[in-house]
C-alpha cells in the first residue's frame, strides 16, 4: 500500500529513500516541491530523475484535504472546514493582523477532554496525521496567497494528546527545506496534560506553551474541564514551574472569561495567587458565544475590570480579542454545523 509522503519528516525521508535505493539528499529536493512549492505530483519534481520519480511514484502520494467551506468575517479572519480523506471534517481558522498572520491548527477530529464550554469536545473520531496537520497549513496558502509568519495549536483536539503526530509536524513547519517557520512563532496550547508538558521541555525546539487554566479553583475547574480531576491545579502549576526553570521559556494561562462562572474579582486575587512567582502572563480572552446558553460572553467594562484587578496584583496579563465572532470561530461550531447539517440532509 502506498504511504502518504507528508507523514516523514526530513531524516525518516532520507533513511527511507536510501533503503529503497535512491539518494538521501533527494529529501530535500522533495520537501521543496512539496512545502515551498506546494506541488502535489511526483511527475512536476523536475530536478528527481525519471527513474527516481517513477519509484516516488509507486510507493508514495502527496496528501491532501479537500476545502468544504470558506467563510470570510468581516474583519477579515477566514474560517475553513476541510475534509479528510475519510470524509471527516476538520477546522482551521486564518486570522491576520497588522504584521503578522496566524494560522490556527486543528489536532484531532474532536476532542476527548470534554470541556463544558467547548463545542469542540462533545465528540472525539480520531488523531490526525502529521501530513493532515501541515496540510492545512498548505492549504492556508494556497487558498489566501499571503504567507503564514504564526501557528497556534487551538484549533479543535488537545494537541497533547496526539503528541508524536503534533510533534512532527512542528518540526516540518519548522524545518528550513519546508515551512521555515520559527519554534518561538509555534505555541502549543495544552488542557493541561502533565506527562506531555515533562515531555516538552526535553524536545529542544523552542515553541511557546499555553496553558488553558479558565479557573484557579480546582472545584469549578473540575466541572469546566474535566482534565482537572485526573491532572490537578496544584500538580499542574507544579509541573509548569518546572517546565520554566527548566527551559527558562515564560508560559502563557489561557483564562476564558464567562459571565457569571469565573468572572468575579475574587477569581482574579485566587488566580494571582496561584500564579505568583511564576514566570508566566495571562491571557485573557473574551468568550465566542455557542448554542450552550449556560456560557455567555462578559462584558467590555467587566473584562478590563478583571484585568485590572490582575495588573493591580502584580499579574502580567493581556487580552486577546476575539476574532471571527460572525462566523462562529470558536473552535468545533463549523464542524458540528456541518456533521448536523449532513444528518438532516441523510
Ligand atoms: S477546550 Fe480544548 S481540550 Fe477542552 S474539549 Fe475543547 S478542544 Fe478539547
Amino acid at each position: 500500500m502506498k504511504q502518504d509522503i507528508k507523514n516523514f519528516n526530513l531524516n525518516e525521508l532520507r533513511v527511507c529513500l536510501s533503503v529503497i535505493g535512491l539518494k538521501p539528499y533527494m529529501a530535500e529536493q522533495i520537501f521543496d516541491w512539496i512545502y515551498k512549492k506546494g506541488r502535489k505530483s511526483f511527475s512536476e519534481m523536475s530536478n528527481i530523475s525519471r527513474r527516481g520519480r517513477l519509484i516516488l511514484e509507486e510507493r508514495f502520494y502527496v496528501g491532501n484535504l479537500c476545502l468544504l467551506k470558506d467563510l470570510k468575517s468581516n474583519d477579515d479572519t477566514r474560517k475553513f472546514l476541510f475534509e479528510l480523506s475519510d470524509k471527516k471534517s476538520i477546522e482551521t481558522v486564518f486570522i491576520p493582523a497588522n504584521k503578522r498572520s496566524t494560522v490556527c491548527l486543528s489536532s484531532q477530529v474532536g476532542c476527548r477532554f470534554k470541556c463544558l464550554f467547548c463545542a469542540s469536545g462533545r465528540s472525539f473520531l480520531r488523531n490526525l496525521t502529521p501530513s493532515e496537520i501541515t496540510s492545512q497549513v498548505s492549504c492556508v496558502l494556497n487558498i489566501t496567497k499571503q504567507p503564514v509568519s504564526h501557528i497556534v495549536f487551538m484549533g479543535i483536539g488537545e494537541p497533547m494528546d496526539n503528541y508524536d503526530s503534533v510533534l512532527k509536524a512542528i518540526r516540518i513547519l519548522n524545518s528550513p527545506y519546508a515551512f521555515n517557520i520559527g519554534a518561538r512563532r509555534i505555541t502549543i496550547s495544552t488542557s493541561g496534560i502533565i506527562p506531555a508538558i515533562k515531555k516538552l521541555k526535553n524536545e529542544g525546539l523552542q515553541f511557546e506553551l499555553s496553558v488553558s487554566l479558565h479557573s484557579a479553583d480546582g472545584v469549578l475547574r473540575n466541572k469546566l474541564m474535566p482534565v482537572n480531576k485526573k491532572y490537578p491545579l496544584k500538580n499542574l502549576i507544579s509541573c509548569v514551574k518546572d517546565y520554566i526553570s527548566y527551559t527558562n521559556r515564560q508560559v502563557t494561562f489561557e483564562y476564558v472569561l464567562m459571565a457569571g462562572v469565573n468572572d468575579a474579582l475574587s477569581s482574579a486575587d485566587k488566580l494571582s495567587k496561584l500564579l505568583s512567582n511564576l514566570n508566566c502572563k495571562v491571557n485573557l480572552i473574551i468568550f465566542n458565544k455557542t448554542d450552550d446558553a449556560r456560557f455567555q460572553p462578559l462584558n467590555k467594562k467587566d473584562v478590563l475590570a478583571f484585568k485590572d484587578r490582575l495588573l493591580r496584583n502584580g499579574t502580567h496579563t493581556t487580552i486577546r480579542l476575539s476574532r471571527g465572532q460572525d462566523i462562529g470561530a470558536a473552535c468545533g461550531q463549523l464542524r458540528i454545523e456541518h456533521t448536523q447539517e449532513n444528518y438532516k440532509l441523510g
